[in-house]
């Protein structure tokens, strides 16, 4: 017998990551931090760190310490920022590890000195001010105290402060006039930093959305995610927006396919009745494996050469769509979302159907679907 078709996967194209990155590198012209949190936005935090550094990207940004520590447990050397941390966070593992932090206030900053003080190591600190997003970051009415307390650290050998940082708001809407007014607190922020003493500090504010709208954020340093993995960070319905490709194909193959009558309920609840003589095909996917349950009679997959909207409710573990009388057979492959070339729906058409962002999407997806690679770029 012949290998079945995988049961559900999701194709991640590493070759599509690099080239995102070589891309945005290229258009910025100066340094790029490539955002892998979260399990590469969905992508494989290894495989992902890998090929966006083989595009190009200067270093690496994740939110949690164990993230850092897992790239540098897999070999990964790149420069990389790990930035939210809880009270009580033992700093030593990821100074001795070369791991950059940040930190947003104070008290975070001499948790820091004490591993830095413990392990005789330099911290490679970043400050995060807040500019107007009210998330992390020390308002500008603590920031003095940040900075005199780091430029005290530094002073004394516990801590070398290379980056001054913050993050948008409104980068999606680049008229916005927030954007204005960020830039201008960040300044200020920087203008406090310098007069204290921190020089050295590298600037960076822009996101991917900064990173493909906003020039007068880049200073010294962008820190794009989304783009990286092809998706258009100002959510138009073009797929290939800004040259980018999107690196994402979420596909099952059927599992049962039947013959129903007219007048038939489908799933859970009934909320789908076919309306004459027409063929089910069953998905074997649902909200467990992050196939979102609102999907339920909302959200397009690619089905015998259309596109169709899923019939009733998205089960745990799988769901329903109506082919009318289009040939399908089990094992013939379905697709959620890809790059939109073959005439599947987009990571986009999912979001404005379900009323979110492509983010959570993709972030999200996951549980049992197996995760195959293709392309070269960072492979080891
Ligand atoms: C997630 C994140 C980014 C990347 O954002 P994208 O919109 O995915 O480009 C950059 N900076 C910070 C602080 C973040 O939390």
């Amino acid at each position: 017998m012949t290998n079945p078709a995988p049961r559900a996967e999701v194709v991640v194209d590493l070759d599509a990551i690099a080239a995102n990155t070589a891309l945005l590198r290229d258009r910025v012209d100066r340094p790029l931090m490539a955002v892998v949190k979260a399990d590469g936005y969905g992508h494989g935090l290894v495989p992902a760190a890998r090929a966006v550094l083989a595009g190009g990207a200067d270093c690496l940004g994740v939110t949690v310490l164990d993230e850092a520590l897992v790239l540098r447990a897999a070999g990964v050397t790149a420069p990389v920022l790990s930035w939210l941390h809880n009270p009580g966070t033992d700093y030593a593992p990821a100074l001795q590890q070369d791991v950059q932090v940040s930190a947003n206030a104070v008290w975070g900053l001499e948790e820091i000195v004490t591993a830095a003080r413990a392990t005789g190591r330099t911290a490679q600190l970043h400050l995060f001010v807040d500019t107007g997003l009210s998330r992390e970051g020390a308002t500008i009415a603590d920031w003095p105290a940040l900075v005199e307390a780091a430029a005290r650290a530094q002073a004394e050998g516990h801590v070398s402060v290379v980056g001054l940082w913050s993050h948008m708001a409104y980068a999606d809407a680049p008229t916005h006039p927030t954007i204005g007014a960020q830039v201008r607190v960040f300044d200020e922020a920087v203008a406090l930093a310098r007069s204290a003493g921190l020089t050295d500090a590298r600037l960076h504010l822009a996101n991917s959305a900064a990173t493909v709208a906003l020039p007068e954020t880049w200073y010294d340093m962008v820190r794009p995610g989304i783009a990286l993995y092809g998706l258009d960070p100002l959510c138009g319905s073009d797929p290939h927006a800004h040259g980018l490709r999107p690196a994402m194909t979420v596909q099952a193959g059927v599992m049962l396919t039947k013959r129903v009558p007219a007048g038939v309920g489908v799933s859970y609840g009934h909320t789908y009745l076919t309306r004459a003589e027409t063929t089910l095909a069953l998905v074997p996917v649902g909200y467990a494996d992050g196939v979102p349950r609102a999907a339920g009679n909302t959200a397009p997959v690619l089905a015998a050469g259309a596109q169709r909207r899923i019939a009733g409710r998205v089960c745990m573990d799988q769901f329903v769509l109506d082919v009318g009388d289009d040939a399908i057979a089990a094992g013939d492959q379905v697709v959620l979302w890809g790059p939109g070339d073959d005439g599947e729906p987009t990571a986009q058409q999912w979001a404005t159907a379900l009323d979110t962002i492509h983010y959570e999407l993709v972030t999200r997806v996951g549980g049992r679907f197996a995760r195959r690679y293709v392309g070269s770029a960072g492979a080891v």
